[in-house]
């Protein structure tokens, strides 16, 4: 079964510091992320799961290997073309929300666009305002809404310029159980209803239940993969890695 690939990374290297202080972050990362699934990265604190993030959403350069985004290596690509793919390929939730608070959510959503100068094609935005479940709040600014919807905004922000691949570094980390899963129902509609691609950094088994495949970092490596996750199985899984790298 040869499924089409939204992403890839290549033996993915990445050190910061020097001398004793020397950290590696990535150490020969090699990932495939196919088109119209929903991944979750897992592992402890300080394995690469940020950094690997970074690397593959052009937002931080690995020192060695290779990144490939909708069929192009981010490394051909000069400033002003990366700029193009972080605007028009890729899109990125952030943990801590990251609106602008004197915009309303309309205007966060569009946000993307109308610095691109571009505008809304008026069926998809609909399509996204309707799924997110923003239509009443979309005159609100970011303080006059809870953190769920402030999250549903810069997913909704994330999906307006229907980018090959979504981003998400943490997205529930910030909300509470009921919250979070409100944010997780909607990237799991997008990924069922328009085919998008979509990249989790989680701690949490049961928002890595809501995704396709769970892949774990260790110390800057790929070391396991996990397919139809259940909180059980993710949190099982990761016992077995702990141990075997305690070991
Ligand atoms: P995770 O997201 O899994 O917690 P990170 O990718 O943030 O892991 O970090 C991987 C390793 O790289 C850690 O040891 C971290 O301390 C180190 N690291 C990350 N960013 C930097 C940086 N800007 N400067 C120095 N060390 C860093």
């Amino acid at each position: 079964m040869d499924k089409p690939v939204a992403a890839h990374a290549y033996d993915l290297m990445k050190t910061y510091g020097k001398g004793d202080a020397q950290v590696k972050a990535l150490d020969g990362v090699s990932i495939e992320i196919y088109e119209g699934e929903f991944t979750a990265i897992m592992g402890p604190s300080g394995s690469g799961k940020s950094t690997l993030m970074h690397c593959m959403a052009a937002l931080d350069k690995p020192d060695g290997g290779r990144v490939t985004i909708a069929g192009t290596p981010l490394a051909k690509l000069d400033d002003k073309a990366l700029t193009i793919m972080r605007r028009e390929q890729i899109g990125f939730v952030f943990q801590s929300f990251n609106l602008v608070p004197t915009l309303t959510a309309e205007e966060n959503i569009l946000l993307p666009l109308t610095i691109a100068g571009r505008k809304p094609d008026q069926g998809w935005y609909s399509r996204v305002i309707e799924a997110v479940g923003l239509a009443d709040r979309l005159k609100h600014r970011p303080n006059e809404m809870s953190g769920g919807q402030q999250q549903r905004v810069a997913c909704a922000r994330a999906l307006v310029s229907r980018p090959s691949i979504v981003f998400a570094d943490e997205p529930t980390g910030n909300l509470d159980s009921t919250s979070g899963a409100e944010v997780l129902s909607f990237l799991r509609r997008s990924v069922d209803e328009f085919g998008q691609t979509i990249v989790m950094v989680t701690h949490d088994p049961t928002a890595a239940s809501y995704t396709d495949r769970v892949v774990y970092l260790a110390d800057g490596r790929v070391v396991s993969e996990l397919r139809e996750p259940t909180a059980e199985k993710v949190l099982e899984r990761m016992s077995v890695v702990q141990r075997r790298m305690g070991a």
